[in-house]
């Protein structure tokens, strides 16, 4: 029997996690955390439904830490097969991690000095020995679209989903599946990229499969029609003219990049004055690294500019500070200038020492380029609230706050129906999954109009039976 259980990224866009059972094996695809509203964080801490030991090998679509988060627990509790990725994601695995890992430590630490915690003492979910353990079960594999044995009988092959550096599409072969012998083609859109964006090839087209296991991020919403570069350069602009700093919040791995090619690209079209640029997180420098390393990866656009040995995330005046002692020698600067700081979201990291001076500053401008999740510094300052606490002080919000929309690394709905009409015959189901209710269901339905293929929201804790033909719904 063959059949595929839905253990996260349903009715949420985090803690991706998808069990394979065939042919007596058990393989994970993603293995993320759960994120965000305290009750889906809840559930990183209870036991997995399924025994980590039983596992023989995990899948990685991409390396943010809703697919890959939940990889050191999985170790700790006794997994030791591969895991198996693209070179680029495993790349950047490496650094998001044991980063993750020292941030569930500083939790557990703030929550003992605090006393925030009935445990005595609180213990982190896991460590960064735990961390460097999955590190050590990797396996690297082209985004290449050969296949590439996983375990006896399935098989995968791994192409570019467009999404951020190394992100996979994965199509999984389950061999010998059926009574007669043939097998089932199982094709995970993993999270999809969004076309004619910089730096990434756009998501290569989808294979032919009995079942689609697709993202529906933005089932509901597309994005504006206003690019992000034309936004940037207005708020750029009018920064300058005020003559005051301007405070980027941007997730190390991904926006970072982005932003700091929107930026040259900028530049150079003299559309914007060159300022100091100054990228504070030693993240961020590294994942630029990585960024570069994999040529196959990289959009025309990107080849050429590296073809004549330019460097596409380098603006023309830009240092990194690595050091905390850097980081606090650019605080002493003055004038116009861009800082790009993470975390995005003002949980945590460096942004918030830049924060506890640009935000009270009337000259200053706070520009947020992804999304702010409910409950972080970062949205409680878009809400409009005048005041916010930060590292125990309350800080009085008086600089220009703006946003730039659609710096997206997702394809919104419209651009996961252009990625399906690749598709050459129907799959036998859809699986919408990687969305909020209302993104999942919207998606569901615009795949129904437009190909009128069958569709499913699956729910958490599901599984569905994939060697034996589905059963016939109505006459
Ligand atoms: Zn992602």
């Amino acid at each position: 029997m063959s059949s595929i259980t839905f253990y996260g990224g349903v009715g949420t866009v985090t803690g991706s996690k998808y069990l394979i059972q065939h042919n007596g094996k058990r393989i994970l695809v993603d293995c993320g955390l759960f994120q965000g509203l305290r009750e889906l964080r809840d559930r990183n801490w209870q036991d997995p439904p399924f025994d980590p030991a039983s596992i023989d090998a995990v899948v990685l679509t991409h390396a943010h830490i809703d697919h890959t988060g939940y990889l050191p627990k999985l170790v700790k509790l006794g997994f030791s097969g591969d895991v198996v990725t693209s070179k680029a994601t495993a790349d950047l695995v490496r650094i998001l991690l044991p980063d993750s890992a020292r941030l569930q430590e500083e939790e557990a630490d703030y929550r003992n000095r605090h006393q925030l915690t009935i445990h005595k003492p609180a213990l982190p979910l896991y460590d960064e020995a735990d961390a460097r353990a999955a590190l050590k079960l990797l396996r690297t594999v082209s985004n290449d679209a050969k296949p590439v044995d996983i375990v006896d009988g399935i098989t995968a092959s791994f192409m570019v989903a467009g999404h951020i550096m190394g992100a996979s599409l994965v199509l999984l072969e389950l061999h010998h599946a059926r009574s007669d012998g043939s097998s089932i083609r199982l094709l995970f859109s993993g999270d999809l990229g969004h076309y004619d964006q910089p730096i990434l090839k756009d998501p290569a087209p989808p294979p032919d499969c009995d079942y689609l296991i697709c993202e529906s991020t933005y089932g509901g919403r597309l994005h504006g029609d206003e690019s992000p570069a034309d936004q940037l350069a207005k708020i750029i602009n009018d920064a300058v003219q005020r003559g005051g700093p301007i405070l980027i919040p941007a997730f190390a791995v991904g926006r970072t990049q982005e932003v700091l090619y929107t930026i040259r690209e900028l530049e150079e079209e003299k559309r914007i004055p060159v300022l100091p640029v100054i990228v504070d997180s030693p993240m961020a420098a590294q994942a630029t690294q990585v960024y570069n390393r994999w040529n196959d990866e990289h959009d025309l656009e990107y080849a050429s500019i590296l073809a004549q040995k330019r460097h596409p995330l380098r603006t023309r005046s830009m240092s990194t500070a690595s050091s905390r002692e850097e980081s606090k020698r650019l605080n002493q600067m003055h004038g116009p200038r861009i800082i790009v700081s993470a975390s995005g979201m003002m949980t945590g990291g460096r942004v918030l020492h830049h924060a506890i001076r640009i935000l009270p500053d009337e000259k200053a401008t706070l520009v947020f380029v992804g999304y702010q999740a409910a409950g972080t510094t970062g949205r409680r300052i878009q809400d409009g609230e005048r005041e916010v606490k930060i590292m125990k002080n309350w800080i009085p919000v008086k600089c220009h706050v703006e946003k730039v929309e659609g710096f997206s690394a997702h394809a919104d709905w419209q651009g996961v129906l252009r990625w399906l009409s690749g598709l050459r015959t129907a799959p036998i189901m859809v699986f919408l999954t990687h969305g909020e209710p209302e993104g999942a269901e919207a998606m569901a339905q615009h795949i129904h109009d437009r190909f009128g293929w069958k569709t499913e929201v699956p729910t958490l804790g599901e599984t569905v039976v994939l060697s034996e033909p589905p059963a016939v719904v109505g006459g």
